[in-house]
């Protein structure tokens, strides 16, 4: 496996609009378009920063995972994404390590990514996302 840099991190916001807005003009960082993820229940926004990028992510059905861990822990960083040259190959050396996953196999993620997340359980309390771009 190679893990080859910090991808993303991911926020959890309640108000898309409104905190792409506070970052364009308070951080005078862009974001680039925004994208609904039905799958996921999400509207999201990536903004780059350097060779990263922050992902706000808003709910879009009251009941997904993104409005679940705001009514939990409120709003703020809800996971970290790294970046993976090959998510098949990653996956299968985890599971070989037994380490305990959310997704077995890829999934599709915004931006057109491939990804699977990591249980919480497994990295003591991160929500690690795995991610691969073509
Ligand atoms: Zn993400």
């Amino acid at each position: 496996m190679n893990v080859t840099r910090v991808d993303h991190i991911g926020i959890a916001v309640k108000n898309l609009d409104e905190m792409v807005k506070w970052y364009e003009e308070t951080l005078g960082v862009k974001a680039h378009g925004t994208e609904i993820v039905d799958e996921q229940k999400v509207k999201v926004a990536f903004l780059p920063i350097g060779q990263s990028e922050l992902e706000l992510l808003e709910d879009t059905t009251g009941d997904g995972p993104v409005a679940r861990f705001i009514e939990k822990n409120g709003e703020g960083i809800q996971h970290i994404a790294l970046r993976v040259d090959n998510i098949e190959e990653t996956l299968e050396e985890l599971k070989a390590k037994e380490v305990r996953m959310i997704d077995q196999t890829p999934r599709y993620g915004a931006g057109n990514a491939s990804i699977a997340f990591v249980h919480p359980k497994a990295t003591h309390g991160v929500l690690l996302e795995l991610c691969e771009r073509k």
